[in-house]
């Protein structure tokens, strides 16, 4: 795919002016997104936040195709998403997306079943799919031993690192997630969290995060795009987000209690250098201000 250059930096996700209504022309037609504009950068992790109903997944869903713009434009690497069949099967391979729960499809009597679906349909050799299948369940934190097993004798945290293998095993340079944590018990939350921060910092894949938690947004992505009723009100640094008032009134945020103890900390006189973002910084930062 031709690649587009911008400030030495690859554009990997262009949305211009989107939007896109429900059941069009019928009475109960609902207009999801008005006019929604955003920009993601090659290896680059943003987040995607906004109430109920505001238009996330309508968005995400126009990202490989799966919903179609009533007008205006999504790029992927430089390409418009268009509706030629070749070109969607080539678009789902770049762009993954891992919706809510997604542990809820998974279909299969094996691990291995369901993680090599994806590639089975790829025209790869045996060799090539066990290899992905393999390194996806690596990647996710999981191992070999998970190969012969079925899927419902997981725990909740395994079963969706399996759905989020299953996706990996595709390869994509662009991974969106769905609520990823949600649901999930506090260890299982944070394997999430670190598979997330793995993919994006060792393979440089790009992370588009849909989520309602902040302490996931602080901990994981660069910058945030908040919508609201079907249009972007805000676009900015994540950190700057936190730290300005008037934006956590007008969008209705929670500050992350970590990054304001952070703040307190600054405020004490603490020579704190790096925002607390989450709780490895903080540890580092406080442990260097004790010696
Ligand atoms: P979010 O993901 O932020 O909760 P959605 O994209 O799901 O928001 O929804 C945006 C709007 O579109 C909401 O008003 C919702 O009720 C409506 N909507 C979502 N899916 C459908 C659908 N399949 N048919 C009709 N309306 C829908």
């Amino acid at each position: 795919m031709e690649i587009r250059r911008n400030q030495e930096r690859n554009i990997a996700v262009e949305v211009k002016d989107l939007k896109y209504t429900y059941s069009k022309g019928l009475p109960y037609e609902k207009e999801a997104l008005v006019s929604v504009n955003l920009l993601v950068f090659e290896g680059e992790a943003i987040g995607v936040l906004g109430h109920t109903g505001s238009g996330k997944s309508t968005l995400i869903q126009h990202l490989n195709g799966i919903l179609m713009p009533d007008s205006g434009e999504v790029k992927i690497f430089g390409e418009k998403i268009n509706n030629d069949k070749k070109f969607l099967k080539n678009l789902r391979k770049i762009v993954g997306i891992v919706f809510q729960f997604p542990e809820d499809e998974l279909f299969a009597e094996t691990v291995y079943e369901d993680v090599s679906f994806g590639p089975k349909n790829l025209g790869l050799t045996k060799e090539e799919i066990d290899e992905r299948v393999l390194t996806s369940l690596i990647e996710v934190g999981l191992n070999e031993s998970y190969l012969t097993r079925s899927p419902f004798s997981l725990s909740g945290g395994e079963k969706r690192r399996v759905a989020i293998a299953s996706i990996l095993s595709m390869r994509p340079k662009i991974l969106v997630l769905d609520e990823p944590t949600s649901g999930l018990d506090p260890l299982g939350r944070e394997e999430i969290l670190k598979l997330i921060k793995r993919l994006k910092n060792d393979k440089k894949v790009t992370i588009i995060l849909v989520s309602h938690s902040m302490e996931d947004v602080l901990s994981l992505v660069d910058r945030v795009y908040i919508l609201n009723k079907g249009k972007v009100v805000f676009g900015g640094d994540t950190v700057s987000i936190f730290k300005d008032k008037d934006s956590i009134e007008k969008f209705d945020l929670s500050i992350p209690e970590i990054f304001i103890l952070g703040e307190e900390l600054k405020k004490e006189g603490f020579n704190i250098e790096e925002p607390f973002r989450d709780v490895e910084i903080a540890k580092k930062e406080i442990i260097r201000n004790l010696k």
